[in-house]
């Protein structure tokens, strides 16, 4: 891969406002050592702050909240003779086996797959930027990026819940409702998203000059 110069290197950080690319020297630091943006004024970081605590912290809250939104049930379900309370997986299953096993894959994939991935992507360009590691760097950035896009996506399991007990609630015979498993999901989904957004991916190219 051929060296091209990182900013950082150049002396150059770009705002994380506005964009701007500013040249920033020592001696434009104000008085408490921050360098502030010449078109915003807002604080100029060559990394973000503090990104592998925050990034840590947010993505094992995301892990804590994810196992509830497993165990406990998501969705309650009644008609004349029966009352049925699922979990994620026993939904899935329930989908598959009463006839809609387009819907079970999207919500296995949305709830189960896509967390878990999203997950074990994060825990590895973690630990691969922490140790600097220079493997795979663009391979690693095409999946920070991966990782970013399928975030505005992953609230498509809450949204089949809502969207199951809209559906139902014109047949009276019957009932969906929503329990609090969906509350624990989608604060995994949350916290997974602004895990990826605390991550700062620049961190993956200071691996570059290591063992080259
Ligand atoms: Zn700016």
């Amino acid at each position: 891969m051929s060296a091209l110069p990182r900013a950082a290197d150049l002396g150059l950080i770009s705002c994380h406002v506005c964009g701007l690319v500013c040249r920033a020297a020592a001696d434009d630091a104000g008085r408490d050592g921050e360098v502030a943006c010449p078109r915003c004024g807002s604080v100029l970081h060559r990394r973000k702050p503090a990104s592998y605590a925050r990034t840590w912290a947010l993505l094992i809250a995301a892990f804590l909240m994810y196992i509830p939104a497993n165990v406990l049930p998501i969705m309650r379900t009644a008609s004349l003779n029966d009352i049925d309370d699922n979990t994620i997986l026993s939904g899935v299953v329930e989908l598959w086996v009463k006839g809609s096993p387009d819907l079970a894959v999207i919500v296995f994939t949305a709830s189960i797959v896509v967390p878990m991935l999203k997950f074990l992507v994060m825990a590895v360009l973690l630990i691969s930027s922490r140790f600097r590691s220079n493997w795979a760097l663009p391979q690693r950035a095409k999946l920070f990026r991966l990782v970013e896009l399928i975030g505005y996506w992953s609230m498509l399991d809450v949204f089949v819940v809502a969207l199951l007990t809209a559906l139902v609630r014109f047949n009276l015979l019957s009932l969906v409702e929503p329990l609090p498993g969906v509350i624990f999901f989608g604060l995994t989904v949350v916290l997974t998203m602004l895990a990826s957004m605390s991550f700062d991916p620049r961190l993956i190219w200071d691996g570059r000059d290591t063992n080259d």
